[in-house]
């Protein structure tokens, strides 16, 4: 049945989350697409202003894509030029960019039909403070007033130093704001969970002390600044005053993370011991993003993001690999890490595919990575608890061993009987309690002769079978040990001093005649009978080796006096 809520569960998670992110985040009032209608030129020479693009000569230079805008890697000034019509009265139009990657962005207009410029140019961007963003929005979008019915003309000149898909939208301003709170719901979403995540963990850190949960919390803060940075929250809340720190945290943020999960990976699947090789690769996605990291640091930021696109891209292939290798070699939790890539990887892929426009759905593009990156650090917070427990259990497992080792440390192995360390344990327990009342040392008469008579694994039966006997006739406090050969020790429990001599002198002739009784061997049976010494607690000794002095004195005695009777040590010295 747990394979059924397994199943339930990853359904939850894979169908679910994806539905309700899309639910929340389909456009109630979609905005219109102006691509097909912009226009846009390349600035080679990085110099031109508006003035001259306003001129014959530069109007005629803009062109129409083929398709939709994209720049590459191209980081030179791209100029967008889009007509806008208003019909009936005035109209208050919002125009909007679906990305937050543009160091640097001018909007101008609009222009009337006379080539008036009817409000104020707005200059900003990740290069500027976030007071510069118009409406206070945390992604780039600009109010226009139309006065009146008739044609209008803007401008954009946008610089990037990263891969953009200049996808322009305008809006009515009431469907804008709706669309955002549903944004913000959906972030506010996301950043709760990787908060949780985050705080949880790093309590299991602190009790664990355990490296794979310190570098999950890394990688999920880091992932929290990555996301809260894609979306502009980090530059509206963490440094709006602080240009620097916009656009650094921009590429920081994702070197860092992708830095922190491959040592997470590393660290959860046990690399360095279940795949050594694979773990040596690791070092080249690791070095790519510290690489970018330091071209972050010195704002090379066109080059760092190329750089964490193949570190990332890297990882993600290692990883798998990484994780179906050592699923293979037996160790089940790689199996959740497994599903915690392949959540992000699906995510990152569907945001490939709607770039390319063989999947349809717009709000995988500005959300697919954000969506992806809080399931994977739900899936990889699963995974921790899988690989928690397995440690548990194998601790358990070990404790067991460590408790059968020692518990064999002081048995004899062929009878089962305690061995001289347990016997000595049980003593020394015993004394401590004052509950031994007295020591009996048992030696079998004339047992050479069976070894001699019927071989060594007959006398072996014999001893087995007496070390039953003298087991069954013993009650639980008792102790039987045999010390080596045919000698045993009974420690009689009871409270020292409580002498009894007929109770002793009844349970060794109770021993005796159980041990004198047939022994079946193979082929036959023999009789061996015993000699017996006790010893009392503390009369004849206070400590273990003293009262098994006194009991094997007392069993030289009785071997002296003809063999198979039991003799007590006050009575042999005389
Ligand atoms: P006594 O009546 O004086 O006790 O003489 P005994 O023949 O019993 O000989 P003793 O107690 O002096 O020696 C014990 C013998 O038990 C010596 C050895 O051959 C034999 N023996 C010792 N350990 C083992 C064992 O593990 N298995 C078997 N089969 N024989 C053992
Ligand atoms: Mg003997």
């Amino acid at each position: 049945m747990t394979w059924f809520y397994r199943l339930m569960a990853w359904l939850m998670l894979w169908l679910a989350l994806p539905a309700l992110a899309q639910q929340l985040l389909q456009a109630k009032v979609p905005g219109a697409e102006l691509s097909g209608q912009v226009r846009y030129l390349i600035d080679d020479s990085r110099q031109r202003q508006l003035a001259d693009l306003l001129a014959p000569a530069g109007q005629a230079a803009f062109a129409l894509p083929g398709q939709e805008l994209r720049t590459g890697y191209d980081n030179r000034p791209y100029w967008l030029k889009f007509d806008l019509v208003q019909s009936g009265g005035a109209g208050d139009w919002v125009l909007a960019l679906p990305t937050t990657g543009i160091q640097d962005l001018e909007f101008h207009g609009p222009y009337d039909a006379a080539g008036q410029l009817l409000a104020p140019p707005v200059r900003t961007g990740l290069t500027h403070p976030f007071a510069s963003r118009p409406l206070g929005s945390e992604r780039y979008v600009f109010r226009v007033r139309l006065p009146q019915a008739g044609g209008y003309t803007a401008y954009l000149r946008l610089v990037s130093q990263t891969s953009q898909l200049y996808q322009l939208s305008a809006w009515d301003p009431a469907g804008y704001l709706a669309s955002r709170q549903d944004k913000r719901l959906f972030d506010g979403l996301s950043y709760g969970i990787l908060l949780a995540l985050l705080v949880y963990n790093l309590v299991l850190t602190l009790v664990f002390r355990d490296r794979s949960y310190g570098l999950y919390v890394l990688s999920c803060g880091f992932a929290l600044l990555t996301v809260a940075s894609f979306n502009g929250h980090a530059a509206r809340h963490l440094f709006p005053d602080w240009p620097a720190g916009i656009e650094l945290s921009y590429v920081v943020a994702p070197s860092l993370w992708i830095l922190c999960s491959a040592l997470f990976g590393r660290s959860f699947l046990e690399l360095a011991r279940r795949a050594p090789w694979i773990n040596r690769l690791v070092w080249l996605p690791l070095g790519l993003s510290l690489l970018a990291l330091l071209l972050g640091l010195t704002f090379q930021v066109a080059m760092a993001q190329r750089l964490i696109e193949l570190a990332s891209a890297g990882a993600s292939v290692l990883m798998v690999a990484a994780a179906v290798v050592v699923y293979a070699r037996g160790y089940r939790p790689a199996l959740w890490y497994l599903g915690g890539q392949v959540m992000l990887f699906l995510a990152v892929l569907s945001v490939v595919l709607v770039n390319w426009g063989l999947l349809d759905s717009p709000f995988m593009v500005s959300n697919g990575l954000q969506l992806g990156i809080v399931m994977e650090m739900l899936v990889f917070a699963l995974a921790l608890s899988r690989r928690i427990r397995l440690i548990q259990s194998q601790q358990l497992a070990l404790q067991q061993k460590a408790g059968w080792l020692a518990k064999a440390a002081q048995t004899d192995a062929m009878t089962g009987l305690a061995n001289r360390a347990g016997l000595e344990a049980r003593a020394a327990q015993m004394l401590a309690e004052s509950g031994l009342h007295s020591v009996m040392l048992l030696d079998l008469d004339g047992f050479k002769a069976v070894n001699d008579r019927h071989g060594h694994r007959a006398g072996d039966q014999v001893l087995i079978e007496v070390a039953r006997r003298i087991k069954a006739a013993l009650r639980g406090a008792d102790t039987a040990a045999r010390l080596g050969g045919d000698e045993f020790v009974v420690l009689v429990a009871g409270a020292a001093d409580a002498v009894d001599r007929p109770r002793l002198g009844e349970l060794a002739m109770r021993l005796q005649t159980a041990i004198r009784a047939e022994v079946a061997i193979d082929g036959g049976a023999v009789q061996v009978g015993s000699s017996l010494g006790i010893a009392l607690c503390p009369a004849d000794g206070k400590t273990l080796p003293a009262l098994l002095a006194s009991a094997d004195q007392a069993m030289y005695q009785a071997k002296e006096a003809g063999r198979g009777d039991s003799v007590f040590f006050e009575d042999s010295r005389f």
